[in-house]
């Protein structure tokens, strides 16, 4: 049995398709857990740290799959190829800009069409916006906590009528901020009260415009957990 945390689990829900390419794979437990779970039949680990990319290597020759996991070192999604044919696209454990960056910059890999299941730490407004400006349509999301963390997981299918996100869809996630669950409130609670901290030890003189950016956030914020129909 492969050892998958909850977090990652939950990721391979969304997988799709024959084909799947995990960028940022530090270990490669991800495509190995969809592969013994018959998820999929072959997939790309890509890596683009040599220790990790090592990691991934060994852990694929233990679990016999080097004939179905295909581990490459490179830089997002330079380590995918037009004839992987990859039907899904994982990305998780990294910032939403970071995602956002290793996305547009691949954009020509994504000729397939896959799909895309994206778990961010932070910011996944950039991650959202970033998929309206791709041609991608956020299908589903989620959230989950996992010792002490709260992330998010946003999974989006290419799309022919692109996806229009209002700031607060994108900030707050249209499914998530249907659904407003405990888990979601607890995060922007969470988010408010850091903000509120930041916002303790500017200077309205010197930080005028972090101050704006915060206190924009803040009323956003106010607004979505306030009012449960929104
Ligand atoms: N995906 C795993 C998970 O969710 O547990 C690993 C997350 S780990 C925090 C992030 C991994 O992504 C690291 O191994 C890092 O080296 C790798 N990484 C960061 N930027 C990358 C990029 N541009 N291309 C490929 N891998 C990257």
């Amino acid at each position: 049995m492969i050892p998958l945390n909850q977090r990652l689990k939950q990721v391979s829900q969304y997988i799709k398709g024959d084909t799947l390419a995990d960028i940022g794979s530090d270990h490669a437990y991800l495509p190995l857990y969809a592969l013994e779970q018959n998820l999929i039949q072959r997939a790309i680990a890509g890596e683009v740290i040599e220790g990790p990319y090592k990691s991934s290597q060994r852990n694929v020759a233990n679990y016999h799959a080097t004939h179905e996991i295909d581990v490459r070192l490179g830089d997002g999604l330079t380590v995918v190829q037009p004839e992987d044919q990859v039907s899904t696209i994982t990305i998780c454990g990294m910032g939403g800009p970071l995602i956002a960056k290793i996305l547009t910059e691949g954009q020509a890999k994504l000729a397939s069409q896959p799909r895309l299941v994206l778990q961010s730490n932070i910011q996944t407004k950039t991650l959202r916006q970033c998929l309206q400006q791709l041609n991608y349509r956020i299908v589903s999301e989620d959230i989950l906590e996992e010792k002490g963390h709260i992330y998010e997981i946003v999974v989006a299918d290419y799309a022919t009528t692109p996806m229009t996100l209002s700031e607060t869809e994108a900030m707050f996630g249209p499914y998530l901020m249907k659904d407003k669950t405990d888990l979601f409130y607890k995060k922007w609670e969470h988010e408010q009260q850091a903000l509120l901290k930041i916002k303790q030890n500017l200077d309205p003189t010197r930080h005028k415009e972090r101050l704006q950016q915060i206190n924009h956030q803040l009323t956003l914020i106010d607004e979505v957990i306030r009012n449960e129909n929104q």
